[in-house]
């Protein structure tokens, strides 16, 4: 709840109890000194309320297995590679019986959702295989109600099919199978079946109660026999969500569009997705300007369940990212700031980073007295001089220090070296390598450009008198 609340992922909330020492699981209870301590460590400011505006609906969010409103399940398409999963999503677009009049499934925005002859829907994962599946769960998002598991009948049981059988088990989530290709003369579903078993997967024909279902993506056969597996299944999840509440939802697939700007695809989970919403989704935030749908159509709203793809964002958010709406476009700032400056602060390795700000703040507080410093230049005389000068620089209680002077681009293993010595990268008519930059930036080391010796030696001077400057 609090999570929700607060829009940030359960696990952080979870790690960041167990620093301070409390072991609790996601439905667990705290106390309100506890929560408050939570929200103040994620930049939230709370707001003590009485128990009558508890009572009065105030704090009354209910969460999923209160809510009474049935969605749509949501499937994705997992399996080896070349059994079908595109084939298969491609044919199962076309099943929608809600694309006749209107045009069909025209734009790939990461799901779509298709409509029955009955009535129900279904929203179908459009981006097959278990990498993409993967990179969302890492992100704590478990979007996926569903896995179709796609075996082709003439191969069978292979590496990935495995992998996709424990993937879809990591995340709870039950398995049809689809048995692809039957339309082929060497097909041989039986087998697929057999082998199967070895995996705990049982059918219902040898009383399991794993749903097995022969298809053929290419003649397009038994399509409705796989959506109705499907919405067995849901029947038997009763899968539910609230469509009144402020909406949350997850990032399926973001880009920067050239003529649009940033376009999210967000799946709704719970609550109504309305233009004119401000959303934040990690770092991302944003007034929803226009909300579309798989034909590209214009909408005013999204329930649960139902991909739409958004325009309005300040930036393409990662996908798996938690979406939620806030109440205006302050506290949206506020998180987005929060939010960006501790994925910062994550990238360059928080505490550690070598940077030389930090290390003012160190010197500053007593806890360093040397500046440690790596130089690399274009030439070795110019080096020395630098080395020359800085090491005259200074006084008994700070002054820098080189660790290493050398001539050349920056590389790997001098950030490696700063890195471990705590040493800014100072570049005297030098560069750094892409290799370089990009393993400075992962491990936070700070590297500064010059072009004159002058400037260079003035920004020293600079931060060590910063520390001789006591703070207070
Ligand atoms: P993916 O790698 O799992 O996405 O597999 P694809 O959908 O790309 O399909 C791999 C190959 O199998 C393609 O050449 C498809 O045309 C073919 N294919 C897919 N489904 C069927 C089917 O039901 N019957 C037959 N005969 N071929 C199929």
């Amino acid at each position: 709840e609090l999570s929700n609340r607060m829009a940030v992922r359960g696990v952080d909330i979870i790690k960041f109890l167990m620093k301070q020492g409390l072991m609790m699981k996601i439905n667990d209870v705290i106390d309100t000194d506890t929560a408050e301590l939570v929200a103040d460590e994620f930049g939230m400011t709370v707001r003590r309320v009485s128990e009558s505006d508890v009572e009065a609906g105030f704090l009354s969010d209910d969460i999923d297995e209160e809510a009474t409103t049935p969605r749509a399940p949501v499937v994705a398409i997992m399996g080896h590679v070349d059994h079908g999963k595109t084939s298969l999503l491609d044919a199962l677009r076309t099943t929608d019986v809600a694309s006749g009049e209107a045009g069909g499934i025209t734009q790939h925005i990461g799901a779509y959702q298709v409509r029955t002859p009955g009535g129900d829907a279904v929203t179908f994962l459009d981006t097959p295989g278990h990498a993409a599946f993967s990179a969302m769960r890492t992100r704590g998002a478990n979007v996926t109600d569903i896995v179709i598991l796609v075996v082709a009948a003439d191969d069978g049981v292979m590496p990935q099919t495995i992998e996709s059988i424990q993937h879809a088990k990591a995340a709870g989530a039950p398995i049809i199978v689809a048995i692809n290709k039957v339309d082929k003369p060497d097909a041989d579903p039986q087998k697929v079946i057999n082998e199967l078993l070895q995996y705990e997967i049982i059918g219902e024909a040898l009383g399991g109660d794993t749903q097995i279902v022969e298809v053929s993506a290419k003649s397009k056969t038994n399509l409705d026999g796989l959506i109705e597996a499907i919405l067995l299944q849901a029947e038997v999840m009763d899968l539910k969500a609230d469509p009144e509440r402020s909406a949350e939802g997850v990032v399926i697939e973001a880009k920067l569009d050239k003529g649009r700007g940033p376009v999210a695809t967000v799946l709704v989970k719970r609550g109504t997705l309305r233009r004119g919403d401000i959303v934040v989704a990690g770092s991302a935030w944003g007034k929803v300007r226009a909300l579309l749908n798989e034909r590209n159509e214009q909408l005013t709203e999204a329930g649960p369940s139902v991909p739409v793809e958004i325009l309005g964002l300040d930036e393409a958010p990662s996908p798996g990212e938690p979406l939620a709406v806030v109440e205006s476009e302050a506290r949206a700032r506020e998180l987005t700031e929060y939010r960006a400056r501790t994925k910062r602060e994550k990238a360059t390795g928080g505490i550690n980073q070598v940077s030389l700000v930090d290390m003012m703040a160190k010197l500053g507080s007593k806890k360093i007295s040397e500046l440690p410093v790596l130089i690399k230049s274009d030439v070795q005389g110019s080096g020395e001089a630098i080395q020359g000068s800085l090491e005259k620089m200074g006084n008994d209680e700070v002054r820098a220090r080189v660790v290493y002077s050398g001539a050349g681009g920056i590389t790997e293993s001098d950030v490696q070296l700063a890195k471990s010595a705590g040493a800014p990268i100072l570049g005297f008519n030098v560069r750094a390598s892409k290799q370089a930059k990009d393993l400075a930036d992962r491990e936070g080391v700070e590297i500064r450009y010059y072009a004159i010796i002058y400037d260079l030696l003035d920004d020293m001077k600079g931060v060590l008198s910063g520390m001789l400057a006591p703070l207070q």
